[in-house]
């Protein structure tokens, strides 16, 4: 009998994590998380893991347990529990998140979520499980100690280690102490700064920074920042009600996520502080804050719609300062810079550090997992026999490797593992002994599977024909048009003839809907293939251009 795991995702990438333990006839999975696709994947919505292993293996699924409620760790359970319809654990702010997550989705089957209480112990047939609180750029994470006959495994999650953390976060070192004094069979720690030399800094440090910046600021301040980010919007609060300022919540996830955490306690702010965002047009400039999403430079996001003029609450201005109060994940850069140009463009100050190590006199963003220093005293706590590096490209696992090289860890002991690989672990020794062939899978609009033909024609016509969003608004019953088409284009008309072209757009879709077009059938996915035929036909004829066309239907 031995004790086997199989990453499925998050090693030699960052994204997508998850990995099922096994042993026996029993197996658990941590985590279920998701990937963003590279500027390049169009098409492309999410990427997650390849999940058909685990599909044959479905009545030994004990348990999904979650570490935190971040997207690369929680993403794919959307996808993932209509096929492994098993109990999912996390703590109360990771399963809330889940849940407002799971709204938006159609699932066929009712989720069982189970709370993770502190202390808690959950046995998995011959495995037991149990956890211990991390300090993390979200609340509410955790690491996970499975006990096994083999012996401790300890997963750490996504951590960094934080002297003086925000209330409700905690570093136990007394229980990573005792884990260690036991013994540790193996551990899997974060690798995400595992090249950065030093510790992270204190999430308390970027409070100065907020306090000059309102101090300072005479008209509005604008903050983007990841909408999961609790503790940081808490400090950005703070900071606004000292200058007194009222502070304006701002974009989709924002909103939903604010509202969660204020629910369940995770965020102090009073009725009375926060301003609507129909207020903001009344309000003086001086008094006002808004906390908004778009810290990436994501397309539609709140932020970059004010960037581009095109927010319908905020327009950015001379004298509003602009704080971005994150770093680009790789890959994001030029998006996050296409924003901040477009931002001074319209006058604004902006605040933006683009690498987390910077010695930018306002630091706006402390990273949020370990550095070498801290990675390194978590393996001193530890002293595990066998150490794995986890959630990290390729060059970070290797410089994760080295460290546990030079905190003395044999060289035989630490292994790289990637996406795929499965490994055995005994007492004496660790190895990959086979590997699944995974194929990652790509998420279009709410559907699944590996990239096909239509995908890639569709992408090369957005490239060289454009694409037309058509936003339809319905009536539920009689599905006649409740409003008038909204329609944009983008690298399709680009010139002065785009107004009169959108605005035959519109007449056309106006006249689909008025001539009994509905009769025929009422089926939306028919009636939106129609619309396309009829509005592909008119472009045909009079540009010789066939764009992609996307109609969006709701319905009121
Ligand atoms: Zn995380
Ligand atoms: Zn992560």
């Amino acid at each position: 009998m031995s004790l086997r795991l199989i990453p499925f995702g998050g090693l030699g990438e960052i994204g997508k994590n998850m990995m099922g333990f096994f042993y026996d006839e029993d197996l658990i999975i941590v985590d279920a998380g998701v990937m963003f696709p590279k500027e390049e994947q169009l098409g492309i919505d999410l990427i997650i893991p390849d999940i058909r292993f685990l599909e044959e293996n479905r009545n030994r699924i004990k348990a999904i347990f979650l570490t935190h409620g971040h997207e690369d760790h929680i993403g794919a359970l959307p996808f993932i529990l209509p096929k492994l319809n098993v109990p999912v654990y996390g703590t109360r702010l990771t399963l809330a998140l889940v849940k407002s997550k799971l709204k938006e989705f159609y699932l066929p089957i009712e989720p069982d979520f189970r709370e993770i209480l502190p202390n808690a112990v959950v046995s998995c047939g011959k495995m037991s499980v149990s956890f211990f609180p991390n300090v993390h750029s979200i609340y509410d994470g955790i690491g996970i100690v499975i006990e096994t006959p083999a012996g401790t495994v300890v997963h750490t999650g996504d951590f960094k280690f934080d002297q003086t953390p925000m209330a409700g976060m905690f570093t136990d070192f007394k229980r990573l102490t005792d884990l260690g004094s036991r013994g540790v069979l193996l551990l899997l720690s974060d690798s995400t700064y595992a090249d950065r030399p030093g510790s992270s800094d204190s999430e308390k440090s970027v409070r100065k920074s907020f306090e000059a910046i309102f101090s300072n600021a005479k008209g509005r301040v604008i903050v983007a920042a990841f909408a999961s980010s609790i503790p940081r919007i808490q400090q950005i609060v703070d900071s606004a009600k000292t200058y007194h300022r009222k502070v304006a919540f701002v974009g989709k996830r924002m909103i939903e996520n604010v509202a969660i955490a204020r629910e369940l306690g995770y965020l102090m702010i009073k009725e009375d502080e926060i301003l609507r965002e129909e207020e903001l047009s009344t309000s003086a400039h001086e008094s006002i804050a808004v906390i908004t999403t778009g810290s990436q430079g994501e397309p539609f996001s709140a932020l970059t719609l004010m960037a581009a003029k095109s927010h319908k609450s905020v327009e950015i201005i001379k004298g509003d300062t602009v704080v971005i109060s994150a770093t680009p994940i790789p890959g994001n850069e030029s998006l996050v810079y296409r924003v901040v140009n477009q931002l001074y463009r319209l006058g604004a100050e902006v605040v933006f550090n683009p690498s987390v190590k910077s010695d930018a006199s306002l630091k706006v963003h402390v990273q949020g997992h370990a550095g070498q220093e801290e990675l390194k005293l978590l393996m001193n706590l530890l002293h595990p026999r066998f150490f794995i590096p986890i959630h990290g490209e390729y060059r970070q696992l290797v410089h994760h490797a080295r460290l546990a090289r030079e905190v003395g860890i044999p060289e035989k002991n630490i292994l790289i593992a990637v996406d795929g690989d499965i490994v055995e672990i005994s007492d004496q020794e660790i190895r990959v002994v086979d590997r699944l062939p995974l194929v990652p899978q790509f998420v279009h609009g709410y559907g699944v599977g590996e990239i096909g033909k239509s995908i890639m024609k569709e992408r090369r016509a957005l490239g060289e024909e454009g694409v037309l969003v058509l936003g339809l608004t319905l009536h539920k019953e009689t599905l006649k048009l409740a409003a008038e088409p909204e329609v944009v284009s983008r690298g399709f008309i680009g010139d002065d003839s785009e107004l009169a072209i959108l605005e035959e757009t519109k007449k056309i879709t106006r006249e689909f809907f008025n001539n009994g077009a509905l009769k025929k059938n009422r089926d939306p996915e028919i009636l939106k293939g129609n619309l396309k035929g009829e509005l592909n036909k008119f472009f045909g004829e009079t540009m010789g251009r066939k764009p992609i066309i996307i109609p969006v239907l709701t319905m009121i």
